[in-house]
């Protein structure tokens, strides 16, 4: 047993949130990861954490008045945060050797448990100028690029974490850019399948198409060369081209996808496979607003490490409640007002939107029926704040934000909505806690969880949300929120679902959730409470992490 305390669980993911500043994350996979780091040293779980160092970030959003959205370079200085280790490893690309440098990052928990995390840099003396930008960007550049990335992540961080000289029992695969890292598994274990699969646990992050890698086996052969045949890596990783998320999956012992919903379309995607479900949670702590804390530290002492503590969230005043909340809109219109050169009010309902901006995301549904939205808003205020960056080739996720200023412009006389620019960790903080309402309205089954509404939850903000991911599992009519749509059971056409979803937005606003917020502060507050009570004690990453060791990593 000893000795198994001694090996580590190895965590690899091509982004890693730690801190705001610390720009090597673009959404919430990254977040995600950073979450599962802070609850393993909460935890003190023996487990590492491996990532590229994208020392010019992922990239700056600016946007013009038109919306259109300018990316600036985000560059970030490691050693501010982190400290550069004398190892170094090299690997092969494109036949040359690549020399890999680490920057290690201590990340200490309040309990005094500490999570190491190895940031991998070719930014070093002896590498081309070429090889010295692989780990620059964040999902920059090209096909090529990526690919020289994910060998770097996967096969750098196996030898890196030798010599380092940390004993590793298990690698776990947030998303399959780190796929590599079972391929040089497998040549270290003499092509012996069985024992690589049973040293990894592979958790596939999305159902949409786009989301899973796959490379050219020409680009494949330049750029890796030979070193596991052609045939075999066929074998695992697909005829036609070598697919990322197969390979983990013919690599991994135990699969999991982020919510029970997710699993399902894995299976579907992926038949033959025996896919689990560990649904996502985030860390709580980290998530939750300083008011909130205070209030949590107050009542439910221990919450923090705790966090289903939460469940017993009826012991808190009401009125202290409402008070928390108050605090937090209050900094949140603040920061709108002055950035936005907005002039929202604190006392109106208050929605907020905020996330990658891609098409399956849906922005504009809230737009689908302006005039609509201009009659529930005379007859009872709303504002609406986004935020959220598209990824610099998703041309139609660019349009949509354009498309959300045009609304904004259309309606500015009568509805106060503002786009805040650079969506990152602290905007998507103050936003969760700040606002009424959380509004989701992806189209299903395309979001795998989703993890911005629990962070609302934590802060007792209620969810308003299309039945899809994790809101499936959270999701208790008029009890913690409110659905927008059909349920899943129920198979519908496209247009019946858009017409149900329409009706739904339109109409919960109109004559549920404004007249709630309005004129039955009692009840709103209840909702708040189940928020907070039956929502965030379950959805945080404590309780996910716990489920990694018990089903995945023993
Ligand atoms: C939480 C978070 C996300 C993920 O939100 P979803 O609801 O899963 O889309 C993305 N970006 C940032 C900055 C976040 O904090």
């Amino acid at each position: 047993m000893q000795n198994r305390l001694k090996q580590k669980v190895a965590y690899f993911s091509m982004e890693i949130a730690l801190e705001n500043d610390i720009h090597t994350y673009s959404g919430g996979l990254g977040v995600l990861a950073g979450d599962t780091i802070r609850s393993c040293a909460d935890l003190k779980l023996p487990l590492v954490g491996v990532s590229l160092a994208s020392k010019k970030g992922y990239f700056r959003q600016e946007l013009t008045p038109e919306g259109k959205q300018i990316e600036h370079e985000d560059p970030w200085n490691p050693s501010k945060f982190m400290q550069l280790l004398p190892e170094e490893v090299t690997v092969q690309i494109q036949a040359r050797e690549v020399h890999v440098k680490a920057w290690l990052y201590n990340l200490v928990s309040q309990t005094g448990g500490v999570v190491p995390v190895y940031f991998l840099d070719t930014d070093v003396e002896g590498n081309s100028g070429e090889d010295r930008e692989i780990t620059s960007f964040l999902y920059g550049g090209d096909e090529r690029y990526r690919l020289k990335q994910e060998i770097i992540l996967g096969i750098g961080g196996v030898r890196m974490l030798e010599k380092v000289g940390i004993e590793i029992r298990k690698y776990h695969l947030n998303e399959g850019h780190s796929s590599f890292l079972a391929l040089e598994l497998l040549l270290r274990k003499g092509m012996d399948l069985a024992k690589v699969r049973d040293s990894c646990i592979f958790t596939t992050h999305t159902p949409v198409e786009a989301g899973h890698d796959k490379f050219s086996y020409d680009l494949v052969k330049e750029v890796l060369g030979d070193a596991v045949p052609m045939d075999i890596l066929k074998n695992l990783g697909g005829n036609e081209q070598l697919n990322m998320t197969l390979l983990a999956l013919n690599l991994s012992n135990y699969v999991n996808g982020v919510a029970k919903r997710h699993r399902d379309s894995s299976r579907t995607m992926f038949p033959g496979y025996e896919i689990h479900a560990i649904t996502n949670g985030i860390h709580a702590y980290t998530w939750t607003c300083e008011s909130f804390r205070r209030l949590y530290d107050k009542y439910l002492p221990g919450w923090a490490n705790e966090p289903n503590l939460l469940v017993r969230v009826d012991v808190v005043p009401a009125e202290e409640i409402w008070q928390a909340h108050r605090e937090a809109k209050k900094r949140l219109i603040d920061y709108v007002n002055t950035a936005a050169n907005s002039r929202m009010d604190c006392d109106a309902l208050t929605i907020g939107f905020a996330r990658r901006a891609t098409e399956y995301k849906r922005a504009n549904l809230l737009f689908s029926d302006a005039e609509k939205l201009k009659k529930i808003n005379r007859k009872s205020p709303v504002q609406i704040i986004f935020a959220g960056k598209a990824h610099p080739r998703d041309y139609s996720g660019k349009r949509l934000i354009e498309q959300i200023f045009s609304y904004i412009e259309r309606l500015k006389d009568e509805v106060k909505i503002v786009y805040l620019e650079n969506y990152d960790m602290n905007t998507a903080a103050m936003l969760v806690a700040g606002v009424d309402v959380w509004l989701n309205t992806p189209l299903p089954p395309q979001e795998a969880s989703g993890t911005s509404g629990m962070k609302a939850a934590h802060n007792g903000v209620i969810n308003f949300s299309v039945l899809d991911g994790w809101w499936i599992e959270g999701w208790m009519e008029g009890t913690t929120g409110w659905s927008i749509g059909p349920h899943p059971e129920e198979h519908v056409t496209l247009e019946e679902r858009n017409k149900r979803e329409i009706d739904d937005l339109y109409n919960k606003l109109e004559y549920i959730i404004a007249p709630t917020f309005y004129t039955k502060r009692d009840e709103w507050v209840k909702t708040m409470r189940n928020s907070i009570g039956k929502i965030a004690y379950y959805f945080n990453s404590h309780r996910m992490m716990r489920r990694y060791v018990t089903e995945a990593y023993f």
